[in-house]
């Protein structure tokens, strides 16, 4: 084992000293070192600096939740949105346990879209939900596009948009929370506790969100459009 500052000294180039291989490499193993070099090619370490951790999103360098769900919703492209979410919860999906059969017991093998969108069980909660928001459709299957389509049931005005983008995130927050307790913890909630948990769950975002938003969670719960400013 070496340190990055002694892998640094002994050159981490494509011909650089650092590196050593017990048996020569199959043609994707050595694709992979290329690759591993470019990224490298780019680092300088500076000897009066210590390494730390730098996080772009937010003035301050360090981490927090705030801005990483910030970024998410500001994002101006809801495409690269959906996408990162739905790739952050699929690295957190251990591959032993990404091949069982849906949680929702609707008897498919699991997979992110499925349990996310097409699920018989868990894809119901879209139309549960767009119904309490007073919509009736039918969702796109493609992430982004359904994203999209949720995001802009209110309009497309940047405060309904993001009230839109932020009950999309309560529902796929919801479904993934309901399925750790499922696999993890055996326990399950029924569908309309599920339905109840969104709601719930945006009126909170959106209270911590809008110093406005000073409304009871009964009348949230009743029928949430008003507090939208949208009135059908
Ligand atoms: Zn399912």
């Amino acid at each position: 084992m070496a340190t990055v500052a002694e892998m640094y000294s002994l050159g981490w180039g494509e011909e650089g000293k650092v590196w050593k291989w017990r048996r020569r490499l199959l043609a994707w193993e050595e694709e992979k070192v290329r690759e591993c070099c470019d990224f490298l090619t780019i680092i300088v370490l500076q000897s009066n600096h210590s390494d730390r951790w730098i996080w772009h999103l937010h003035v301050s360098n360090k981490y927090n939740v705030a801005s990483a769900y910030n970024h998410l919703l500001s994002s101006t492209n809801n495409n690269l949105a959906a996408d990162h979410i739905i790739e952050i919860l699929n690295k957190e999906v251990p591959l032993k346990v990404s091949l069982f059969f849906c949680v929702g017991g609707c008897g498919m093998l699991e997979d992110t879209k499925h349990l996310f969108f097409s699920c018989d069980f868990f894809g119901k909660l879209w139309y549960g939900i767009s119904h309490w928001l007073r919509f009736h459709m039918v969702f796109p299957k493609h992430v982004s596009d359904h994203l999209y389509q949720f995001g802009t049931l209110g309009g497309f005005s940047k405060s309904n948009r993001s009230a839109f983008n932020l009950i999309w995130l309560s529902c796929v927050w919801v479904i993934w929370i309901e399925r750790i307790a499922r696999v993890f913890h055996q326990k399950e909630a029924s569908f309309h506790q599920l339905l109840d948990k969104i709601k719930l769950q945006s009126y909170w975002w959106l209270k911590g969100n809008r110093p406005s938003f000073a409304f009871s969670y009964h009348l949230w719960w009743l029928n949430p459009l008003p507090f939208l400013g949208i009135y059908l």
